[in-house]
């Protein structure tokens, strides 16, 4: 079986509904044999959510907790215009920043038109590491041009366990995961699976995600949570 060692999408009280404290993700985090634990709270736009200053004062979280690494993240919003919706230096506080589309705070387009705006994304900050959860016919995007972007700008796609997890709330993941991976495939684009986590309890439990993976066959060399080098590698250059 397929054994991932870090989690970089989760969430905590501090988004607003989630439920969780930094703390009892990371001891969920150990328990489940991760080596790192990415903390990644929504950025403003998002109802309920953290003021910039949290993200700032990210800092006083000790770097290791129940001996997992603690990273600082942030899963910030795709605006219109290509826009993330935290300022360029709040997010130079942070390990690595998150783009995603929400319908909370996006107009939604076409899926030409929603992936420019994806990629203007991955193009407004050097820490944009990854786009989550690229696969929701509520917001759709056109995985051809996505993938290129990716590849353009060295980022990599989440297949997201929250997504193809019952009751699944997003439109047609699992089959837009196949497409996804199959370009993933052909422009050696890296994937990054996460939990999404909103519970200590679903933090580090990829199965939905893997069971995606293994269907499609996909090439796990191109998993980055797989190994702890290869992933910081990834994230810090
Ligand atoms: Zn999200
Ligand atoms: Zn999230």
């Amino acid at each position: 079986m397929l054994k991932l060692i870090a989690d970089l999408h989760t969430h905590t009280l501090a988004s607003g509904h989630a439920y969780g404290t930094i703390r009892e993700n990371a001891q969920a985090a150990a328990e489940q044999g991760l080596r790192i634990l990415g903390v990644s709270e929504h950025a403003p736009g998002i109802p309920g959510t953290c003021d910039p200053l949290y993200f700032i004062n990210l800092r006083c979280v000790p770097n290791e907790l129940y001996g997992v690494k603690i990273l600082r993240g942030s899963e910030i919003n795709v605006l219109e215009g290509g826009k993330l919706s935290l300022s360029d230096h709040i997010i130079d506080y942070l390990d690595y920043a998150i783009a995603g589309i929400h319908p909370h705070c996006y107009t939604i387009l076409d899926a030409v038109s929603n992936t420019k705006n994806v990629i203007g994304c991955m193009e407004a900050h050097r820490k944009v590491r990854f786009i989550s959860h690229p696969d929701d016919d509520r917001t759709p995007v056109d995985y051809e041009l996505l993938c290129k972007g990716a590849r353009d700008n060295g980022v990599a796609l989440e297949v997201n366990n929250s997504s193809v997890k019952p009751p699944v709330f997003r439109l047609n993941s699992r089959e837009n995961y196949h497409i996804m991976l199959e370009k993933c495939e052909k422009y050696r684009v890296p994937v990054i699976v996460n939990t999404d986590a909103h519970d200590p309890s679903a933090v580090g439990r990829f199965d939905h995600a893997l069971e995606v993976i293994l269907e499609t066959g996909f090439d796990q060399s191109l998993i980055l949570n797989t190994d702890e080098k290869k992933l910081m590698d990834f994230l810090m250059r």
